[in-house]
């Protein structure tokens, strides 16, 4: 593809694969920098011991290990394959870390890669240098096993310069030059190299690259142990270098590698210890002293109890001593992602950054596609998009301190719902204060705090009964939640709904530009709401809004979070005729639902609040007390209300003005736990969870939010040819088990063979079963299929049913 002068900054294994993957794709015109020698440039690659294990809780982040596995198995280098199949053992010495195992299991057999979990005998014939006595189990992995990185370096270099890419070494970039917003130039040591596309995959040193065109990233470097041994008594002389799969045993922050006759020992429960990025040695000390930049002194001190825990692990390592360490540097993030995509700021830069060598050459093959198409077609990388930051997520402080927590947590066993201890309290709702009073009980969300149940409301489990899950759903639960999901069914409740991203649409091109951009047509009167979702190119879900029509050059949007303003600001007619602002930190929202939603408002408005005065999905602008306000008539808990927006300031004052008036009601405030399962049980699908860029409306069962007939929008071509292939669909299962809760990612399984995974589950309180939405081949998915859900070690009985679950007659909304 002629025209895009693109430059690669390192030549790591994520920039190599880059410009493999990208001359692949047919992109021509592509140098690589590297400050380095190639291919062992004195980054994080060049002593990376190459452990991949492909068993994540991230759908995309396992996708990208396993492309990376598949393809280094097949890369030769000098006639030898870059990957050593070896298979990945991790164990288990507790009861706590043996149920992990078998959630990690769930995850990798929802995710489509095969494993088992194994008992302490198969664990020993594995890995026999492990102790019988200690072990309780293991997850093996046949596919997994050990990348020879500076081999994939050298191999992808290879296959990247057959086809013309230009590899400088020992160039380091000095400078990135940027005219009216826009990238023109890398500047290095040695000359000047113009460029319409700058791809940073710097790793450690990604920070100080990115300060070049002044962005700051959200990424620190911070020093990992590694450490290699003397022979191992049994395996003396071992000529092959890896004959025993790679083992982890993550209670203890280690993992171990085959070294011929010794092992390679990784730990990470070391406190940890942050490098700024400006400080790493240049090549000129590097040189000096024959030390790598990305290599630190190790500090045998700090090895002290991973060594001995080595030591009551495999016995057979007392025998032997460490030989050499090293403080190695790499990338840790703020949520554990990568940082992949163009910068929002400065147009043609883009990075590919804080990447494992484990999901590498999927990133390159990821970052490649969306260079050369526009998007990434293979997977939905939208958890790895550089721009998903709010703005308080870059704030150096922040990144240091979640970077760090990063480290440390980086094989604990974490809850779905584990919040961050720290940094808490960042962004308060103007109704912080009245929640606190009521006992709330928060979880941060985007940053905010949001109430998850109301400690206030224990005493409506004398009313309602509510039945206990199972240990696991119960963390970051309590009763409470069941009584606030059935009370809002019975009579009113407030919901703090500020957390949500709300977006300012203006200008006399504000119409036409939306419905360039979304499903459903939103060129409707003032005052009309519609649910639609944005696509990509390809027909993927990039998120669903609401989008109210508050005047005619004026529509307010109800959206997921950054990356919707990222994308309505890509989309930007350059003409100046539609402005878009993020005003979720000005503003406040407060869900009041249930059947006596109207009883209360009635008494503090003079609006007309019945049926003709405020339809269902109209908005009109009304004053609630001194409060003037906007009311969105709809529900995501499925009953008669609205969501009601004010400026901030007079947040406070809303809150009261409602909460005073519904006293006579029996008002209640309600928290998350409460909307999440009142949501599904009206079958409300969630951007992220239940849909991503790989779905589409309709398998999402999202059809209705799409008017082809609307006239042009991004993706209409491509869903066009979609819709006539539907092969799955995201169906509701509901479970009859009171205790068996499940919480989602969790693989499905048909007559025992794994067929989908569950997306986001529940207790429904009202319906009274467990529900469980799981994307299913269609196939499967026939109302009334029994299926078998995947719980830890269980199997839960789940059965695929009409919904949505609750009022299908929506005579509780239009009531
Ligand atoms: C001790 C240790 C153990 C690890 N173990 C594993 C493991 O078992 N499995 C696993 O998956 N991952 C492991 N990792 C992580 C992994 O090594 C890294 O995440 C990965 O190698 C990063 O690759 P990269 O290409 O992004 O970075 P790098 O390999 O660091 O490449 C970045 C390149 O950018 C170049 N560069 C930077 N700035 C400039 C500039 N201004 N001008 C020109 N060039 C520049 C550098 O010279 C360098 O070559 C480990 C890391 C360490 C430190």
């Amino acid at each position: 593809m002629a025209g895009q002068r693109t430059v690669i900054i390192g030549a790591g294994v994520v920039g190599a694969a880059l410009a493999d993957e990208l001359s692949a794709l047919g992109w021509s015109d592509i140098t690589v920098l590297d400050q380095g020698d190639l291919p062992a440039t004195g980054g994080s690659t060049s002593h990376a011991p190459g452990l991949v294990f492909q068993a994540s809780g991230s759908k995309v982040l396992t996708e990208l290990a396993t492309y990376t596995v598949e393809k280094f198995v097949d890369l030769q280098h000098e006639g030898e394959s870059c990957f050593l199949q070896v298979g990945g053992l991790e164990v288990a010495t507790t009861p706590e870390r043996l149920a992990e195992l078998h959630r990690r299991h769930g995850w990798l057999t929802s995710w489509g890669v095969e494993a088992e979990v194994v008992g302490p005998e198969r664990c020993v014939e594995l890995h026999p240098l492990v102790d019988r006595e200690l072990v309780l189990g293991g997850l093996w992995c046949p596919t997994d096993g050990l990348a020879k990185a500076v081999w994939a370096v050298d191999a992808q270099i290879e296959r990247a310069r057959a086809r013309g890419v230009v590899f400088h070494g020992r160039h380091e970039v000095t400078d990135i030059t940027v005219e009216d917003g826009k990238v023109t130039a890398v500047v290095t040591d040695r000359g000047a190299f113009p460029a319409d596309v700058v791809v940073s995959c710097a790793g450690i040193w990604g920070p100080k690259v990115a300060a070049l065109v002044g962005l700051g990233l959200p990424l620190t470097p911070l020093a990992h142990q590694l450490a290699w041994t003397s022979a191992i008594p049994g395996s003396e002389g071992q000529a092959q270098e890896a004959v025993r799969p790679i083992l982890r045993h993550q209670e203890s922050g280690l993992y171990y590698r085959d070294n011929h006759e010794g092992l390679g020992i990784g730990y990470y429960h070391h406190e940890p210890m942050p490098y700024d990025a400006t400080d790493i040695r240049s090549m000129e000390e590097a040189d000096a002293t024959g030390h790598m930049p990305s290599v630190l002194e190790f500090t045998p001190e700090d090895f002290e109890p991973a060594w001995t825990e080595t030591q009551r692990l495999l016995p057979a390592t007392n025998d032997a001593k460490v030989e050499e360490g090293i403080n190695g540097l790499f990338s840790f993030t703020t949520d554990g992602m990568p940082l992949l995509g163009e910068s929002r700021e400065v147009r043609g830069f883009w990075v590919a950054e804080a990447v494992w060598v484990t999901h590498s050459a999927g990133v390159g093959r990821a970052v490649a596609e969306w260079i050369a198409q526009g998007h990434c077609s293979s997977w939905d990388i939208h958890e790895c998009d550089v721009n998903r930051f709010e703005q308080y997520q870059v704030a150096p402080d922040y990144v240091l301190e979640r970077d760090c927590q990063n480290f440390r947590e980086v094989y604990d066993i974490l809850h779905p719902l584990q919040p961050m201890d720290s940094p808490r309290n960042v962004r308060l709702s103007p109704f912080f204060s009245r929640e606190q009073e009521l006992d709330a009980f928060f979880l941060p969300a985007n940053g905010w705090e949001r109430p998850h149940w109301y400690g206030a409301n224990a005493g409506l489990l004398e009313r309602y009964d509510v039945p206990t899950p199972n240990d696991w759903a119960a963390r970051y639960w309590d009763p409470i939640v069941g009584a606030e999901a059935k009370a809002t069914r019975e009579g009113v409740a407030m919901y703090d709904m500020t957390a949500l991203k709300r977006i300012d649409v203006t200008g006399p091109g504000a119409a036409e530009f939306l419905q360039g951009l979304c499903t459903n047509d939103v060129d409707k009167s003032v005052g009309a709401v519609v649910y639609t979702l944005l696509l990509d190119v390809d027909g993927g879900i990039r998120s669903d809004i609401t989008v109210a029509r508050l005047g005619r050059d004026h529509y307010q949007v109800g959206a997921n979070g950054e990356l919707d303003i990222d994308w309505f600001e890509r989309h930007l007619p350059a003409d100046g005729t539609v402005q878009v602002a993020d005003i979720t930190p000005g503003t406040c929202c407060i869900g009041l639902w249930g059947p006596k939603a109207r009883d209360v408002l009635a008494a503090v408005t003079d609006a007309d609040m019945t049926n003709d005065g405020l339809k269902y999905f109209r908005a009109k602008r009304l004053t609630i007390g001194n409060v003037p306000a906007t009311a969105w008539r709809l529900s995501y808990v499925g009953e008669l209300g609205w969501e009601i927006y004010t400026t901030a300031d007079l947040g406070q004052r809303l809150w009261d003005t409602i909460w005073q008036a519904g006293q006579e009601h029996g008002i209640i405030a309600a928290g998350r736990g409460a909307f999440n399962s009142l949501r599904l049980e009206k079958g409300y699908r969630s951007f992220g969870g239940d849909m991503t860029n790989e779905h589409d409306p309709y398998e999402a069962g999202l059809g209705f939010a799409v008017k082809l007939d609307k006239g042009d929008f991004i993706g209409r071509d491509a869903l066009i040819e979609r819709k006539a292939n539907q092969k799955r669909t995201l169906a509701c299962l509901t479970i009859d088990s009171t205790e068996d809760v499940v919480l989602g990612k969790e693989p499905v399984l048909a007559g025992g063979r794994p067929v989908g995974y569950v997306t986001s589950a529940a207790y429904g309180y009202t319906i009274e079963k467990g529900i469980a939405y799981a994307w299913l081949p269609l196939e499967v998915a026939e109302v009334g299929t029994e299926l078998e859900i995947g719980y830890f070690d269980k199997r839960v009985k789940a059965v695929v049913t009409a919904e949505p679950l609750f009022d299908p007659t929506m005579t509780r909304l239009r009531g």
